[in-house]
């Protein structure tokens, strides 16, 4: 037997599929909270923000913590919607594995594609929960054959149950005896992963359920089998044996706590009483109260001076957090979320974020809230660094980049509750971006107005789709000294913030050509102002044009509906792969351009009678058809007016 052991694990499902009636349930089998929470009283504990619990929806990652037979886990509570997709990733990647819930009434839905895609990107051990099979409807073999076909094939069940959508529910473990029959599928599936059972299979021979069980064990925490388990989350019904397969089938948290300290931010929060927190997963090391951790992009180091931990039913403060575990620490001053802190060898790949696609004004209640507001708005894009606040100071305005149109209610709420502050917000708009048409050399010669010396020679090409900016240097240290050129390439992303139109510039190879230092007249400086110069010069010979971002999208509706929305999707410029129907369900996925305020579910539910689903995932940028225009207002002076550029850089305008 080993010892106890820990486990980050996180629920996920699509609204209404019993999330957080599962989530109170798993804290209170295991006497973590003595009376559970109801979703449907308002009372539900994980949900910690007034604005969730008007809307009946998870939108903030929270912490519990729970043990069972021993072990120990801390519980993630992941965000379900898709507005807020770039939390979604940062709080899969703390995760061990994972529980996606499938209501046996409703069936895989578009969400829950878009689920399993981010879990299966991640490769992460996940449990498949068939909730809710007491309701009526309840369609056991139709929502296995569902997640089967649009998820995964080597989902297996591990239990049988009797009586699905009645009250005499009997739910057993494939070893009870009773049905010899019931290890055949688990039995398949493995012999799909082992090749010494695939010949047993062959044989036709029987091996007892529990061994099938005990060799299912490392495939599933290697994340290449998904064991289901059913239940009903609202009676407590197959609760326990969900805390069992999590022991048995997750992986543990693992790390050595000897070794240097490498720990990752995943959410910041304020807290009204211990000021900035930023939670934290420890990935190897131990991390120490006092302890002085290097921080990305920072010299001062972050100062931990207190360390949280989600306790069985409560926080409390501990002095270290060793590889492994969660917790919230405090000190570490401008960490933001996504931060690798401590030593960056120990941590496991990058997370990609989703990017936020649109940008909305905010508005303060009168222009005196102005201050007070900006105050607020730099706290949450703290907290959520996609939120990337623009302040224009030329106009007097604040910017916010969003995820989508649910994001602004949410800020409304939290500007309200957490501030005391009615700001409002304009439409949003699509962030476009921009990119070369043709290669072109851009070129620049900064030596007057004296003292300054920087010469050089781009050559900027036009990238693929997605591959974003690619820089590299021909030119010798000889000819331009190497902190010279790190200043050029430091510049280049500043310079590409804005291009002809006043977007970002992207999908770019830059290749510096030549250049030339002055070995009493440069400085590094110099060669910060004059690389824009030089990008602007390639741009305006090679031309720019538009980019918009395009979302992946899942739709399911009833049959009869199909002409309509193919029609709509036509008309939104969408582009499809053949539609699939099967029993009276229509289901179509494809591409869309990203517009602001088409929030399509809403048409599609009037359009279906509340019995379409539609899900989208942002897809990147692709060329925008050449009638669509749309220019930004430039933040700064253009480095094409070039008399005005250099007084406004060297910081005398
Ligand atoms: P979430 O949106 O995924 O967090 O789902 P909730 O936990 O809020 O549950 C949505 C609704 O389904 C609530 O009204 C629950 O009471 C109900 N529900 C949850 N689990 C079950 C179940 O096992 N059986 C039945 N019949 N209803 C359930």
């Amino acid at each position: 037997m080993s010892g106890p052991t820990l486990r980050n694990i996180g629920i996920l499902a699509h609204v209404d599929a019993g999330k957080t009636t599962l989530t109170e349930r798993l804290l209170h089998a295991s006497g973590a909270l003595r009376i559970p929470g109801s979703v449907d009283a308002g009372t539900a504990c994980t949900d910690d923000l007034e604005v969730e619990r008007r809307r009946g929806i998870s939108v903030r990652a929270a912490l519990a913590s729970f043990e069972w037979r021993g072990h120990r886990f801390n519980l993630v509570d992941t965000p379900g919607h898709g507005d807020f997709a770039g939390e979604v990733e940062r709080t899969l990647s703390v995760l061990d594995g994972a529980v996606l819930v499938v209501s046996a009434a409703e069936g895989v839905q578009a969400q829950t594609e878009v689920l399993w895609e981010a879990l299966a990107a991640l490769g992460l051990p996940t449990l498949f929960f068939l909730n809710k099979v007491d309701r009526v409807g309840a369609d056991l073999p139709g929502v296995l054959g569902q997640i089967r076909r649009l998820l995964t094939p080597r989902a297996v069940p591990l239990q049988t149950l009797a009586g699905a959508g009645t009250d005499r529910l009997l739910l057993r473990d494939l070893s009870d005896p009773g049905d010899p029959e019931a290890a055949a599928g688990l039995f398949e599936a493995l012999a799909d992963l082992d090749e010494d059972l695939m010949e047993a299979y062959l044989e036709g021979r029987t091996l007892p359920p529990e061994e099938l069980l005990r060799r299912a064990e490392p495939h599933a925490r290697r994340g290449h089998l998904f064991p289901l388990l059913f239940g009903a989350a609202l009676d407590g019904l197959g609760v326990e044996p969900l805390l069992d397969g999590l022991v048995r089938f997750l992986p543990p948290a693992g790390g050595d706590p000897e070794a240097p300290t490498s720990a990752r931010a995943f959410k910041v929060v304020h807290d009204p009483a211990l000021g900035r927190g930023v939670y934290v997963r420890v990935h190897r090391g131990t991390l120490r109260t006092r302890d002085a951790l290097p921080l990305p992009g920072r010299e001062e180091p972050g100062k931990v001076t207190r360390i949280r931990r989600a306790g069985a039913g409560r926080w409390e403060d501990v002095p270290a957090l060793e590889a492994g575990d969660l917790g919230l620490v405090f000190g570490l001053g401008e960490a933001r979320a996504g931060d690798a802190l401590g030593d960056p060898e120990g941590l496991p790949g990058g997370v990609p974020l989703a990017e936020p696609l649109f940008s909305v004004r905010a508005v303060p209640p009168t222009p005196e809230d102005a201050p007070r507001l900006l105050a607020a708005l730099r706290v949450l894009s703290d907290e959520d660094p996609h939120l990337g606040l623009v302040l224009d100071r030329e106009r007097q305005e604040m910017h916010l980049r969003i995820l989508g149109p649910l994001q602004v209610e949410i800020l409304t709420a939290l500007l309200s509750d957490r501030f005391g502050l009615a700001a409002t917000f304009e439409k949003p708009a699509t962030l476009y971006k921009e990119t070369l048409q043709e290669a072109a050399e851009g070129y620049v010669e900064y030596t007057l107005p004296k003292p300054c010396w920087a010469v050089l020679r781009f050559l900027v090409e036009p990238g693929e789709r997605g591959s974003g900016v690619v820089y590299r240097s021909r030119v010798s240290t000889d000819d331009v000294k190497l902190k010279y050129q790190r200043e050029v390439e430091r510049t280049l992303p500043a310079a590409l913030e804005q291009g002809l139109l006043g977007w970002e510039v992207t999908d770019l190879r830059i290749t510096l050509l030549e250049g030339e230092d002055h070995e009493v007249h440069s400085r590094p400086t110099d060669f910060a102002i004059a690389t824009p110069m030089g990008i602007f010069d390639a741009l305006q010979k090679g031309g720019t044009r538009l980019l918009e971002p395009v979302l992946r999208f899942a739709l399911a509706a009833p049959e009869e509906a199909a002409g309509a929305v193919l029609g709509d999707l036509l008309r939104m410029r969408g582009t499809f792969d053949a539609p699939r129907v099967e029993e009276g369900v229509f289901r179509v996925e494809g591409t869309l351009p990203a517009e602001p305020c088409g929030d399509y579910a809403v048409r599609l539910g009037s359009l279906t009678g509340g019995r379409g689903r539609f899900s989208t995932r942002f897809a990147g940028y692709r060329d925008c058809p050449e009638e669509i225009r749309a220019e930004a207002p430039r933040r700064s002076v253009s480095p094409l007016d070039r008399a005005r550029y250099i007084l406004a850089a060297r910081g005398a305008l």
